[in-house]
C-alpha cells in the first residue's frame, strides 16, 4: 500500500488555508503552506502548517518554488484565492499535482459558460439583462473580477443604471442581473468521484459591508445621507437550513455534477458551492457556482451540524479533502482525483 507520508498537501496561505492545513494534519498528512512574505503570522500562530514556504508573490512566486513542491510529492488544493492569483488561464501551467479537474475552473470563471452549465442542470437562475435599456425591474450590477463584491450596485430603470455607471467609467466587463428578493443560502457540497457519493457539508451566508448593516439605519436616514448599498465580503455566518429543503439541495448538487461530466473529462468532484437566493416561495435562484472549496466553510473547522451526523470526528471540508486524497493514495487511485 502506498504511504501517505510520502505525499504532502499544499496550498496558498489565504482564503481557507487554515482549514485545509488543519484537515491535512488531522488526517496524518504533511501540510505545506505557501505564504506571501510578511503574511505568515496566522499560519505560524495557529500551528496548522508543518512547513511554511515564503514567496514574494502568489503568481510568479508560486511558479518559482514549484519544483520544490514537486520534489515533495505535494498535491495542491486549490481555493478561491489560488485560482484568482494564478488566473484560470495559467492554471493549465501548474505542473505540481492538483486536486480536481482544472478544466472545470474555466467553466466556473466564464459567466456565459457557467450559466450554460447551470441552466442545463435544470437550475433556476436570475434573469440576465443584455443592456441597460432592457431594465424593467430591480437589478444588481456586478463587475467581473470585482474584489469581493465591492462596487456592485442596484438599479431599477435604464436612467438609474446609466447614472450610476458614470461612477465606474473604466468598467467594461459587468453583468446586469435580476435582483432576487430573498435570503442568501450558500450550500457547501462534497462529491466523491471515488465512491460516487454526494455529501452536503454545511451552509453559510455572507457578512457583507455595508449590506448587512444598512438595516440599522432608518430608510429615511439612508435616503437623506445618500447611502448606497455595497456588498464587500468581510466574513461568513453559519446557517442551518429548513430540513424539508434538503432533498432539493441534494438533487441540485447531483444535477450539476451530472452535467459537468459532459463538459470536462473528469467532471466536477470534491468540494463545490452553489450560491443562491431563496425567495419567499422557497424557489432557489442560483447565481453562481464555485467549483472548489469556498471560504463559507471556514466557520466549520470543527465540523458542522451536518458533518457531525455522518462522521465520528470533527469533519471540516478541509479535512474531508485530505481524507479523500489519503484514501485515493492508499487505494492506488490517486490518478483519478488529479486533474
Ligand atoms: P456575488 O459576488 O455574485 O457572490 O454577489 C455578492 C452578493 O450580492 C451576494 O452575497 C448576495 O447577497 C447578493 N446577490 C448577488 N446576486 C444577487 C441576485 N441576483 N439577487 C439578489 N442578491 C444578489
Amino acid at each position: 500500500m502506498a504511504n501517505t507520508k510520502d505525499y504532502a498537501i499544499a496550498t496558498l496561505g489565504s482564503h481557507s488555508a487554515l482549514q485545509i492545513m488543519k484537515g491535512a494534519k488531522d488526517e496524518g498528512m504533511h501540510a505545506i503552506c505557501i505564504c506571501q512574505k510578511g503574511k505568515s503570522q496566522p499560519y505560524e500562530s495557529y500551528g496548522v502548517a508543518d512547513e511554511i514556504i515564503e514567496v514574494d508573490d502568489f503568481n510568479e512566486g508560486f511558479f518559482a518554488i514549484e519544483d520544490q513542491l514537486i520534489a515533495k510529492n505535494a498535491i495542491i488544493v486549490p481555493h478561491g484565492s489560488f485560482v484568482s492569483y494564478i488566473g484560470p488561464q495559467r492554471m493549465k501551467d501548474v505542473r505540481v499535482m492538483h486536486y480536481g479537474d482544472k478544466g472545470i475552473l474555466e467553466w466556473e470563471s466564464n459567466r456565459t459558460k457557467e450559466r450554460e452549465w447551470l441552466l442545463s442542470a435544470g437550475l433556476k437562475m436570475p434573469k440576465i439583462f443584455k443592456s441597460g435599456e432592457e431594465i424593467d425591474k430591480p437589478v444588481i450590477v456586478k463587475f467581473h473580477g470585482a474584489k469581493g463584491g465591492f462596487g456592485y450596485f442596484i438599479a431599477k430603470s435604464p436612467e438609474e443604471f446609466y447614472e450610476k455607471m458614470k461612477q465606474h467609467p473604466e468598467e467594461k466587463d459587468y453583468a446586469i442581473q435580476e435582483y432576487i428578493v430573498g435570503v442568501p443560502i450558500y450550500t457547501h457540497y462534497f462529491y466523491s468521484n471515488l465512491t460516487g457519493e454526494m455529501e452536503v457539508m454545511s451552509f453559510d451566508k455572507r457578512y457583507e459591508s455595508n449590506a448587512d448593516s444598512i438595516g440599522r439605519i432608518a430608510a429615511k436616514d439612508q435616503i437623506d445621507a445618500g447611502i448606497e448599498t455595497s456588498y464587500t465580503i468581510t466574513g461568513n455566518i453559519p446557517v442551518v437550513i429548513r430540513e424539508s429543503l434538503l432533498p432539493q439541495i441534494f438533487e441540485m448538487g447531483e444535477n450539476v455534477v451530472k452535467e459537468a461530466k459532459k463538459l470536462v473529462p473528469k467532471g466536477l468532484y470534491g468540494p463545490f458551492c452553489l450560491e443562491a437566493i431563496l425567495d419567499p416561495k422557497l424557489n432557489f435562484y442560483v447565481f453562481e457556482i464555485s467549483a472548489r472549496i469556498v471560504a463559507g466553510t471556514n466557520p466549520f473547522t470543527n465540523g458542522s451540524p451536518y458533518t457531525w451526523l455522518r462522521y465520528d470526528v470533527p469533519m471540516s471540508t478541509g479535512r474531508r479533502i485530505a481524507r479523500e486524497i489519503k484514501t485515493a493514495i492508499e487505494c492506488g487511485r490517486l490518478e483519478e482525483i488529479l486533474g
